[in-house]
């Protein structure tokens, strides 16, 4: 039972495809497409494709920095043993081996490169976060770490490095022939097909937050990585495990404001509506307890006092030392008519980071051949059932790459070039459905998935979901050929395949909860949701 598989998405009628060729297209354009693309440049020709600019990715958005056992107190063997125990058990421990092991010196490479990070004294600056036993964030420009690295990883990009970047092409499908994954289909700013032809392609599209009406994810992610990745029969996993951010600002807005973990580092208290601090006793770490361990408190404390958010205090705190440390927040509120010095901030939790995604082995290869998948899209196995905060930056890096280096010695032996090749793609024309329709149904289909798929589930509220997203879809026409109805179905792919996985596992553990099945069983379920084209739910042990 679950979604209908469908090869392509697509169907553009019969129109004149432009065709091009290279060694390596990489599709996105955060911090693992960048890493895979500025590496890979070295040798090999290539082409990366983003379906939105540049600096409009989650990486941009990063707030808190990039975890690395950089600092005199730490080691990769302490980042080894707070990443498993974040990870609630399901962690893979040769890739989180690797993580750690690497990370340092990826964060060397990207300050050789021009990344400025915070430095005192000519020392790293060390910040504190949820689950890390030491100091152990290494940030730039305060809160401003993801745009300051995206930037120096841009500027490699485009001087010095040969390649090709298409901005605003939005990728349809991989294109697969004879069990090989041959290059991409895209849709161009102008409405235009093209097909390129890749001897290998990475796949880097990002995280899949805005399935859900509350977010800290920019509306770029919506999961069309994730589901092209299925829909070409790669091995998906993990699905059901969507990590929330215990402080995103309580609005409306989409995406909302994240409030980093950082500012708990740095002292601030979660506390309910009467100003009492209320993590305290729940976990030796208090506020800084896991992201999982947080929230889950914070639903019990909204539940008690029948609210939808709690406060963030930070008014004990030098005014000048958050203006100074936390600029993008303390911006981002001042211009919402919040101050961050002298009240308490309204927060609840919202959608951050898709744990779910398609597996790859330690060199970022999935099971199609020719195909690598690297940042958020990927499942290498490092976060297991709860993402330790700020090691999705470093996951990008080290396996990035780590992707390259596999690239070196695959296209050394490989054929040349790809020739033109069979697609088999669908010609028919589709009338769609109109702007208004698709944003309508989007927008139901976050509502809902926040409703009955969101942070607390049960058999009742996940059936009901998947009802009601068969209802919305049987409204709808097949799609057309818009960005905006691709990323609809997509988000309905993706959304399906969450509630079928999150209905497989029978327990609570990390970021998924069942108030059917509130406790951790490790006796059946210290294993993985895998799943594949057709959905065809193996239920792993590993
Ligand atoms: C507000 C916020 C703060 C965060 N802070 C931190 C932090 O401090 N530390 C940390 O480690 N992690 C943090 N994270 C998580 C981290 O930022 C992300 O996991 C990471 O940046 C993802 O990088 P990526 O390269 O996988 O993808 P992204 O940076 O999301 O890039 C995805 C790319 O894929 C492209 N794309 C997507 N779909 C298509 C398509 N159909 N066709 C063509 N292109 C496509 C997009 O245009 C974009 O270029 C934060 C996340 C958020 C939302």
């Amino acid at each position: 039972m679950g979604p209908a598989p469908r090869n392509y998405l697509a169907a553009c009628g019969d129109g004149d495809l432009r065709y091009s060729s290279y060694d390596v297209l990489v599709i996105g354009g955060g911090i693992a497409g960048l890493t895979a693309a500025v590496g890979a440049a070295r040798r090999w020709n290539v082409a990366m494709l983003t379906k939105a600019g540049l600096e409009n990715t989650t990486t941009f958005l990063a707030q808190g920095g990039v975890a690395a056992a950089m600092g005199p107190f730490d080691s990769p063997e302490l980042h080894f043993a707070d990443t498993l125990e974040a990870g609630a058990g399901l962690c893979d421990e040769e890739a989180v081996r690797l993580l750690v092991e690497e990370g340092p010196e990826r964060v060397r490479e990207l300050e050789h490169l021009g990344t400025r990070f915070d430095r005192r004294a000519g020392e790293l600056v060390l910040a504190s976060e949820g689950a890390h036993s030491v100091p152990r964030v290494v940030r730039a420009g305060g809160d401003a770490t993801g745009s300051v690295i995206g930037s120096a990883l841009i500027q490699a990009l485009i001087s010095g490095s040969r390649v090709e970047v298409h901005e605003g092409e939005f990728v349809l499908d991989l294109l697969i022939a004879d069990g090989r994954c041959v290059g991409a289909l895209s849709l161009g700013p102008e409405g235009e097909l093209t097909v390129s032809l890749a001897r290998a392609v990475v796949l880097a599209t990002g995280g899949a937050g805005q399935i859900y009406a509350n977010t800290t994810n920019p509306i770029v992610a919506t999961g069309d990585g994730h589901a092209m990745a299925w829909r070409a029969g790669a091995v998906m996993r993990d699905l059901e495990f969507m990590q929330f951010h215990p402080t995103a600002l309580h609005s409306d807005e989409n995406p909302t404001l994240l409030l980093t973990e950082a500012l708990r580092g740095e002292g601030a208290w979660l506390v309910d509506g009467a100003g009492r601090r209320f993590m305290e006793g729940v976990h030796p770490l208090a506020e800084l307890a896991p992201r999982d361990v947080v929230v889950r408190r914070m639903k019990e404390v909204m539940v008690r006092d029948g609210v939808d958010h709690v406060e963030l205090d930070a008014t004990h705190l030098a005014c000048d030392f958050l203006r100074e440390r936390f600029p993008t927040v303390h911006g981002g509120l001042t211009e919402r008519g919040f101050d961050l010095c002298r009240e308490r901030i309204p927060v609840s939790p919202a959608s951050h980071y898709y744990i779910g995604g398609v597996v790859t082995d330690l060199w970022g290869r999935t099971s199609v051949p020719g195909l690598y998948a690297a940042g958020e899209v990927s499942s290498t196995g490092v976060h297991g059932a709860n993402r330790l905060a700020s090691n999705s930056l470093l996951e990008g890096l080290v396996f990035g790459d780590r992707v390259v280096r596999d690239l070196d010695r695959l296209l050394e032996r490989a054929e040349p070039s790809v020739r033109k090749v069979k697609l088999d793609l669908p010609t028919e024309s589709r009338r769609g459905n109109d702007q208004a329709a698709t944003a309508a149904a989007t927008q139901r289909l976050r509502l809902e998935m926040s409703r009955n798929g969101g942070i607390v589930r049960s058999r009742e509220s996940l059936q009901q979901a998947l009802g009601h997203l068969a209802e919305l879809e049987a409204e709808l026409q097949p799609p057309g050929c818009a960005a905006t109805e691709f990323e609809f179905y997509n988000l309905l792919t993706i959304a399906r395949l969450l509630l079928v996985a999150a209905g497989i596992r029978e327990e609570s553990r990390g970021v998924h909860l069942r108030s059917d099945f509130p406790e951790r069983d490790n006796e059946d379920w210290q294993r993985h949701v895998r799943a594949r084209l057709g959905w065809d739910p193996e239920v792993v042990a590993e």
